[in-house]
């Protein structure tokens, strides 16, 4: 059985399709994040669904800075408007709060003291995403242990995963662009952050709490999200919350190899809307360059709508090079 298509039909027929994007203001919208909202979009639109804008704006060093309103404008500018929003996580602490709680019921969340120089000492193994995999150091604390450290520092607080035999700390799931996958939690990803020490909620946590209460039907995004899906779906199962479709897009690489990246300044909005001056003409370069549209004549967000398909993704999906 084509088990992506039959979640595809079975979501479709129960839940009309909510997309969204969810950028994080940290700079300037680069091509990698055009193509990603994108394609977020398209596939909303062609499917007659909704789109939702939400900044990522938890951290509080990315609330000042002019980034969420130079976002909304570029994307105003590309023509890839939304429905609802946007919403603003900062403006939504209190859910998140309740989300931990709840949590906190569910699983077992504890206090974590480690360094960042402790977590990231050279025997640790890491994880896909390069992050260490945390070794349990604080897990077992008592207490009065508890009590003490916290007078010294605040902690942050951690999930712990199911161990490797449960399992219910497997998660398999299909995206619709790389196909079945499967992550051990405890093996590949360890006990993990929902709350930073300096009492910042984790994207993780709160990215799982806005999908659900959004309404969100797909979460489209880029590549490199794709190892954070698995605790994502750990979380909505803790949580009671149902799962959207998966479906990462492919990240943009530059002619020599590299992933592009907000350090190529030329290739961020404000360098893309100098060089191709409409909408149109840089829309039809970045489908015609990424198998969206069949040549890079100017086209815009709307007559993109029609010749959007998932097969045409999965299709490129190793070798968008960009130059
Ligand atoms: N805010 C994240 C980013 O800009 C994306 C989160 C998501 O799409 O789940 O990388």
């Amino acid at each position: 059985m084509d088990t992506s298509r039959a979640t595809a039909t079975h979501t479709a027929a129960e839940r009309p399709v909510v997309g969204r994007f969810a950028p994080t203001p940290s700079g300037r919208m680069h091509l990698g994040n055009i193509f990603a909202a994108l394609v977020a979009w398209l596939s909303a639109r062609s499917a007659g669904g909704r789109v939702i804008l939400r900044i990522e704006d938890l951290d509080p060093r990315t609330q000042s800075g002019p980034w969420a309103d130079l976002l909304l404008s570029d994307l105003h500018w590309l023509g890839l408007d939304w429905d609802e929003g946007p919403y603003y996580q900062r403006d939504r602490i209190d859910r998140y709060q309740a989300a931990l709680n709840a949590l906190k019921e569910a699983a077992t969340v504890y206090p974590c003291f480690c360094t960042r120089a402790e977590l990231h000492a050279a025997s640790a193994p890491h994880a896909s995403d390069g992050t260490p995999i945390y070794a349990g150091t604080c897990r077992g604390l008592s207490p009065a242990e508890v009590a003490e450290r916290s007078r010294r520092r605040p902690p942050a607080q951690r999930l712990a995963v199911p161990t490797a035999d449960d399992p219910t700390g497997t998660i398999a799931f299909v995206d619709r662009v790389y196909g079945p996958q499967r992550e051990v939690l405890a093996r590949e990803c360890g006990d993990f952050l929902v709350q930073r020490s300096d009492g910042v909620f984790a994207y993780q946590l709160a990215v799982v709490v806005d999908d659900a209460e959004m309404g969100v039907t797909e979460v489209v995004r880029g590549h490199d999200l794709l190892s954070s899906t698995a605790r994502q779906i750990h979380l909505q199962r803790l949580l009671g919350y149902r799962q959207p479709a998966y479906a990462h897009v492919p990240l943009l690489m530059a002619p020599d190899g590299r992933r592009l990246s907000k350090r190529d300044r030329d290739l961020d909005m404000e360098g893309l809307r100098e060089q191709f001056g409409t909408p149109e003409r840089l829309l039809g370069w970045l489908a015609g360059s990424t198998g969206l549209a069949p040549d890079r004549a100017p086209r815009s967000a709307s007559e993109l709508v029609g010749l959007f398909s998932w097969d045409t993704v999965r299709a490129h999906r190793d070798d968008l090079v960009i130059g």
